[in-house]
């Protein structure tokens, strides 16, 4: 099945992908309503973009009172259905990594749905920094946790790096 994968090394927080995100979900360009988020370490000009991995544990799927949260079979994408959700924002709470959102214009839960398999983060990102590529499981959470773990204790510590 695939799966994104976020290379942080090749990002530079141009946030392309924030806004194509934002435009395909809402129409408007609004980093706010973005489902990919970019960490910006500025001082350290490292970047590290983030969104919901459709891990198999599915807390959010699972947590949802009125099972608005449902697998696209075509992509495996955990999908929020709006005419199912409530928007008790439940979820949002499930999720270990942060990546479900609450539109508060919509009062619907809102996560990444991969686009229905095209997504427009990848295509939007000039340095690939997002792939869209067959993978048994996600393979980079791990070196992106470290990354950002570096990067937030370098920031506390006020160096540069
Ligand atoms: S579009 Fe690519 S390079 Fe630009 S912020 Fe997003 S991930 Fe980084």
């Amino acid at each position: 099945m695939k799966q994104l994968r976020i290379i942080p090394d090749k990002c530079t927080s141009c946030l392309q992908c924030e806004l194509a995100c934002s435009f395909v979900q809402t129409g408007t360009f609004q980093p706010s309503r973005s489902l990919i988020r970019v960490y910006v370490f500025d001082e350290q000009a490292s970047y590290a973009p983030y969104t919901c991995f459709q891990c198999s544990e599915a807390w959010c799927m699972t947590a949802c009172p009125v099972n608005a949260i449902a697998i696209d079979p075509a992509t495996g994408a955990k999908v929020v259905m709006d005419n199912v959700c409530v928007g008790c924002a439940v979820c949002t709470i499930a999720c270990p990594y942060g990546t479900v959102f609450y539109n508060p214009d919509t009062h619907k839960a809102v996560k990444c749905d991969l686009c229905g398999g095209d997504p427009a983060c990848v295509k939007a990102c000039p340095t690939d920094a997002i792939e869209y590529v067959e993978m048994e499981q996600p393979d980079w959470l791990a070196s992106w946790a470290q990354r950002v773990d570096e990067r937030f204790h370098t920031m506390q510590e006020g160096g540069h790096q």
